[in-house]
């Protein structure tokens, strides 16, 4: 099945307003098993018109956003109207709900507003339950006469009023209209520790070679998504091929970020996890509180950015700190010892390491960091990782590499870094 979107609004052309609809729209319908072959996004006006015959001759199935309002730049409805043909009678229904809508808030009843009652024959109502503006579905047959095949569904601009229409009213058409095009299977296996490059490199021919597989890379935040799409065969096929060749770095099957893995993994084992953190300033703990439920696994987070403070609260030597420097293997493991004592945590992490772009050394460049895991009963682990970059990525590859060595233990993988 071929869908194609089409948003309109001169908003969205200036860049004023985000095109959130498409990248929501996009996500559901791949959650369906439906391909959005194109995006359209055009300005009000006789632009609209184009746009929706255009993609009306293509595809299938073609999703409208925008342009039901009241005002005179608001022209879907009567573009489609006119290009189907279709004359426009008022719908006694939707003139009622305007009415109620209105009445509730104490406003009287514009003509304008009356125009959004206009209901194109042969077009089904769709209920709007938060606004005004009624989305509108005009099944295939009436395109026929111009020789198309589309199904085409206007619907409202705002979030919040198009959401919900899509998820009850545009959905269930869909599964209704084409049961075997929904059959379509869209897996990410999202990776992290490695490059796209060197999953290219591990996999891609194995993958390639997979009739029916269509094969995808998206760059995170600290991840890539491998992105397998087709018929469910290839799709699990590839998805085994990943797991065979990669699967030490998989962190999930069901797009979960690793700090999400992470909590839901101490979670499970009832365990806690404390941090200590000098360079990152506290970005570990805080990518780690962004998930629901983090207060069952994380109860202390030090930032320790000072010699004196790692001293104070960490117990770290000050002769430690003399004899090698805070940017460290030593401290590193001094801090994450200290972390684990003091909060009595069963997994301690520590970070100490220079951020850059100034305060490096010919020894220790900016970027160098080192990391150091405690667990409770088990060998205390550090490991040298080198980030020469940006300021933000910098923190944000070093709470990811901490992560990502504590999942390892968890898992029982071997260690990355140096
Ligand atoms: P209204 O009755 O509010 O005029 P409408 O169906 O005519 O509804 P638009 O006028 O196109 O919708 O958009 C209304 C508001 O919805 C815009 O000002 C914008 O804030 C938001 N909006 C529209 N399109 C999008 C989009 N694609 N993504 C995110 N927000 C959008
Ligand atoms: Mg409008």
């Amino acid at each position: 099945m071929r869908l194609e979107l089409v948003n309109t609004g001169t908003e969205l052309c200036l860049g004023d307003t985000i095109n959130t609809n498409a990248a929501w729209i996009g996500q559901r319908m791949a959650a369906l098993g439906i391909e959005v072959a194109r995006q359209t996004v055009v300005p009000d006006g006789g632009a609209v018109r184009e746009a929706i015959a255009e993609a009306a001759s293509r595809a299938d199935v073609v999703l409208v956003s925008g342009g039901l309002g009241p005002t005179n730049d608001d022209v879907t409805r009567e573009s489609t109207a006119e290009l189907l043909g279709l004359p426009m009678v008022q719908n006694p229904e939707v003139t009622a709900h305007l009415e109620a809508y209105f009445i509730k808030r104490n406003k009287p009843v514009s003509p304008a507003t009356l125009r959004q009652a206009m209901v194109p024959v042969g077009a089904e109502v769709l209920e709007n339950a938060f606004g005004t503006a009624p989305g509108l579905y005009f099944p295939a047959q009436l395109g026929a006469a111009r020789g198309w095949h589309s199904h085409i569904f206007l619907l409202p601009g705002p979030p919040r009023e198009i959401k919900p229409m899509v998820e009850n009213c545009v959905e269930p058409r869909l599964r209704a209209l084409s049961p075997d095009g929904l059959s379509r299977l869209v897996l990410y296996l999202k990776l992290t520790g490695i490059g796209e490059s060197d999953i290219v490199e591990k996999a891609e021919k194995e993958l390639e070679a997979v009739a029916g597989l269509e094969l995808g890379y998206c760059i995170g935040k600290g991840d890539v998504d491998v992105r397998l799409a087709g018929q469910p065969e290839p799709v699990l096929r590839g998805a085994q091929i990943v797991r065979d060749r990669l699967g030490e770095f998989i962190i999930s099957e069901d797009r979960r970020v690793l700090e999400e893995v992470i909590i839901h993994s101490l979670a499970e084992r009832g365990q806690w996890l404390a941090t200590a953190e000098s360079c990152t300033g506290g970005y570990l703990s805080s990518r780690l509180t962004d998930v629901s439920g983090s207060s069952k696994v994380f109860g202390h987070g030090f930032v320790t950015y000072a010699n004196e403070a790692k001293q104070k609260h960490l117990g770290v030597p000050a002769s430690l700190l003399d004899l090698h420097g805070a940017v460290s293997e030593p401290v590193a493991r001094a801090m994450a010892d200290g972390c684990l004592a003091t909060s009595g945590a069963d997994h301690a992490l520590s970070i100490t390491g220079i951020a850059g772009p100034t305060g490096g050394t010919q020894e220790k460049p900016a970027g160098t960091v080192f990391i150091g895991l405690a667990t409770k009963g088990q060998e205390t682990l550090v490991r040298r990782f080198f980030f020469p970059i940006s300021r933000d990525r910098f923190k944000l590859l070093t709470s990811q590499a901490a992560m990502d060595m504590l999942r390892r233990r968890l898992l029982g993988l071997p260690q990355v870094g140096l």
